[in-house]
């Protein structure tokens, strides 16, 4: 996309009030879909070189995946960057390239595996609070990054409960607009196999495990209400605990297991796992996302607005007054 400077401040100014308007529905919104994720069921596909869901996304999605240019600039005011382009055969942890994995962890000699991804949450603060606009909720349930307009401010990962999105410096729209003073690249994540959900098929990595397991797969996607009463009956007739209904105020991402999320918070955070998995998760849009902090937004980006429309006069006049100076030179030869 070419992007000139008046379109980019045009730009600028959509992406500042889309923000505010977004910000200001702090209401929860279900989508159309939900998934279970089953880990009684997960073996993590044990003897298989890769877990076949992980496997299944990275196929699925390798043509999204980024390409920074190198050599990579560090920018204002960090002196470095986080680039996973050297790493993108990771599949144990999420990176920019490895959009879900599937997490060990050791409980009373028993083995959990836990496929983490996006959670999709109703009322997503990674939404809510991209300064830029570049995140939206799908009518889907899902939340999907622009990566055309992300400025990888990584302000979605720090207000996330999870850290989901990651960030893959030397790439995106601040390279053309204010390489060393925005932002940093683009972030990453499970979109929920947006464009296979919009046509009623399932997600990539639900159906790979279903390929492996059939009756007994690890996933169960479907509409919203099927796949909540499926999961509150595994509840009350197999004593089953629930993970995700009420965490960070709901969302369409619904863990069962029969070791209580309790546990399994406490052996994740004993193993200072980069990835966590809180019991009691508030929705920060309610504490944060005060009238406050809206007006503050507002401030920031137009002084941000301003201070690049500043620089461009002040530049065309520098050039004005050069070519001047240049005219009066040769008119005195
Ligand atoms: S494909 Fe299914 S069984 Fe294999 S690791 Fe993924 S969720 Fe677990
Ligand atoms: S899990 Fe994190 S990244 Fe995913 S929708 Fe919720 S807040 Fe956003
Ligand atoms: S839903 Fe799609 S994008 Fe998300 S983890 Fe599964 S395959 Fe990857």
């Amino acid at each position: 996309m070419y992007l000139t400077r008046r379109n980019f401040l045009a730009l600028l100014s959509s992406a500042a009030c889309s923000s505010l308007i977004i910000g200001s529905d702090a209401e929860a919104v279900a989508g159309k879909y939900a998934t279970i994720i089953d880990i009684t069921r997960c073996d993590g596909c044990k003897g298989e070189a890769i877990p076949r869901c992980v496997k299944a996304c990275r196929e699925y999605n390798k043509d999204r995946f980024p390409e920074p240019k190198k050599p990579i600039q560090p920018y204002w005011p960090r002196s470095t960057f986080e680039d996973w382009s050297d790493k993108r055969d990771l599949v144990d942890t999420l990176t920019p390239y490895n959009w879900i994995f599937v997490q060990k962890v050791n409980i009373d000699g028993k083995e959990l595996n836990i496929p983490r991804r996006c959670m999709h949450c109703d009322n997503p603060p990674c939404v809510r609070q991209c300064p830029f606009g570049a995140l939206t909720k799908q009518p889907e349930g899902n939340s999907v990054i622009n990566d055309k307009l992300c400025f990888g401010g990584a302000k979605c990962r720090d207000v996330c409960p999870w850290q989901i999105p990651q960030r893959q410096a030397g790439v995106g729209i601040y390279l053309k607009i204010l390489p060393k003073y925005a932002g940093g690249g683009v972030m990453y994540k499970c979109d929920l196999c947006k464009d296979k959900i919009r046509r009623g098929e399932e997600p990539a990595c639900v159906i790979a495990c279903k390929e492996r397991l059939g009756e007994k797969a690890v996933f169960t996607f479907g509409e919203r209400n099927r796949i909540f009463e499926i999961a509150q009956r595994k509840v009350k007739e197999e004593g089953l605990y629930l993970y995700g209904s009420s965490q960070n105020g709901g969302t369409s991402t619904l863990y069962l297991s029969n070791i209580p999320f309790e546990i399994i918070e406490k052996a994740l955070e004993v193993n200072k796992e980069r990835f966590k998995m809180a019991v009691n998760i508030e929705n920060k849009i309610i504490t944060t996302f005060n009238p406050i902090g809206k007006v503050l937004l507002l401030s920031g980006l137009l002084s941000l607005i301003g201070g690049i429309v500043g620089a461009i006069i002040t530049k065309k006049r520098e050039k004005g007054v050069l070519n001047e100076k240049k005219d009066k030179e040769t008119q005195s030869c």
